[in-house]
C-alpha cells in the first residue's frame, strides 16, 4: 500500500526528539534508549528493518543515577554490580533484593500476565520492608511512567524495570535525533511518504467508514485506511468527533485521567557549575 504520514512538526520524533539553543543541543524527552540486548525488543526491531549497522550505539554505563538526600545509587549495565549497590545502601533486604531483582529479569509468559491484577506497590509489599527502598524503587517508575507505585500496574512497572532499566542506557550516535532519522530514511527506502508541518484536523467519516484526513490549510487526503498516533482523547474527540464516537467510547474517555506531569531544566553551562545552586544537580 502506499502510505503517508502526516507530521505537526519540522521534524520526526515526537517526544524523541532533539532542538539546538544557544550553541547548546538539548534531548527534547527521550534521552536514552532500551532493550537492545543482543535478543532485547528494539534490537530485534533494527535488525529486521535492516538499520541496526547504521546506527552508532553507544550504552552509558552507568545508564542512570538515582540521587535523593539520603542515597546516590547507580545503575550499572551488569546487574550484579546494580545487585550488590543496592544491598550495600540496603543491607537488611539483601536477600529480598537479589530475589527481587532476579524476579524482574526472569519474569515472562504467566508469571508476567499475572501481574495485571497487582499494582506495582503491592508487589513491592510482597518482597520488602524497608520504605526508603521501595520509595527509590518507585522513584524511577514516577519518572519513566508518570505514576507513583500505588496506582501503577506491577506489568508496566516491571516491564519498565527489566527492558529499560535493567537494559537501558543506550544512546544512539550523537543525539537521540538520529534514532527518527534513521527510521524516516528507513521508511522513505520502502517508499513511504512524509509531510511535515501539516497537522490532522479531521479524520472524515461516511456511513461509519473512514474517507480520509482533512489537514489544517492543505485540504483533504483520501485514504482507505488511517492509523492515528495521536492520543486516545484527540483522536477520538477531535480527529473523529464526539458525536460519532457513540456513547461506550465517550464514556471510557471521560475516565481517563492523565498521568503526572513532568518538569525538564535544559541546562546548558560553559563549565562553570560553581553558581548552580547544589540542590538541583
Ligand atoms: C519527559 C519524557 C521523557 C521520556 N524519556 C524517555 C527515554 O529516555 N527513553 C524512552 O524510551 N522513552 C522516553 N519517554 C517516552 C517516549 O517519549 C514515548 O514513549 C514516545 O515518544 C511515544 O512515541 P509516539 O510516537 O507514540 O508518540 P509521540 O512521541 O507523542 O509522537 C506523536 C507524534 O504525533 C504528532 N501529532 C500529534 N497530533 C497530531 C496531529 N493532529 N497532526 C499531525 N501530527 C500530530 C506529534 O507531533 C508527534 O510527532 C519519555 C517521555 C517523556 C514525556
Amino acid at each position: 500500500m502506499k502510505v503517508l504520514i502526516v507530521e505537526k512538526n519540522a521534524k520526526p520524533g515526537g517526544y524523541c526528539t532533539s532542538f539546538k539553543r544557544g550553541g547548546f543541543a538539548f534531548d527534547a524527552c527521550v534521552h536514552s534508549l532500551g532493550s537492545l540486548r543482543e535478543d532485547g525488543i528494539l534490537r530485534t526491531i533494527l535488525r529486521e528493518l535492516d538499520i541496526e549497522k547504521r546506527l552508532e550505539i553507544k550504552r552509558n554505563n552507568p545508564s542512570d543515577i538515582i540521587i535523593t538526600p539520603d542515597f546516590k545509587i547507580h545503575f550499572w549495565n551488569d546487574l550484579g554490580n546494580t545487585i550488590k549497590e543496592f544491598q550495600g545502601h540496603f543491607p537488611k533486604e539483601a536477600n529480598k533484593i537479589e530475589e527481587f531483582f532476579n524476579f524482574i529479569i526472569n519474569c515472562q509468559g504467566i508469571t508476567f500476565s499475572r501481574l495485571a491484577s497487582l499494582t506495582f506497590q503491592s508487589l513491592l509489599d510482597r518482597y520488602f520492608n524497608d520504605e526508603k527502598l521501595k520509595a527509590v524503587l518507585s522513584l524511577l517508575l514516577l519518572g519513566n511512567a508518570g505514576l507513583p507505585a500505588k496506582q501503577l500496574s506491577a506489568t508496566v512497572g516491571v516491564y519498565i524495570y527489566k527492558e529499560f532499566m535493567f537494559d537501558g542506557g543506550y544512546y544512539p550516535d550523537c543525539s537521540i535525533q538520529s534514532f527518527p532519522d534513521i527510521l524516516v530514511a528507513r521508511y522513505k527506502e520502502f517508499g513511504g511518504d512524509i509531510i511535515f508541518s501539516s497537522t490532522a484536523k479531521k479524520i472524515k467519516l461516511q456511513d461509519n467508514k473512514v474517507e480520509g484526513v482533512e489537514l489544517v490549510n492543505k485540504g483533504f487526503i483520501p485514504s482507505k485506511y488511517v492509523i492515528s498516533n495521536a492520543d486516545a482523547t484527540q483522536t477520538y474527540t477531535g480527529l473523529i468527533g464526539k458525536e460519532l464516537i457513540g456513547e461506550k467510547t465517550a464514556n471510557k474517555l471521560k475516565s481517563m485521567v492523565p498521568s503526572h506531569s513532568a518538569f525538564i531544566l535544559y541546562l546548558g553551562t560553559d563549565g562553570q557549575t560553581k553558581n548552580i545552586p547544589k540542590d538541583s544537580m
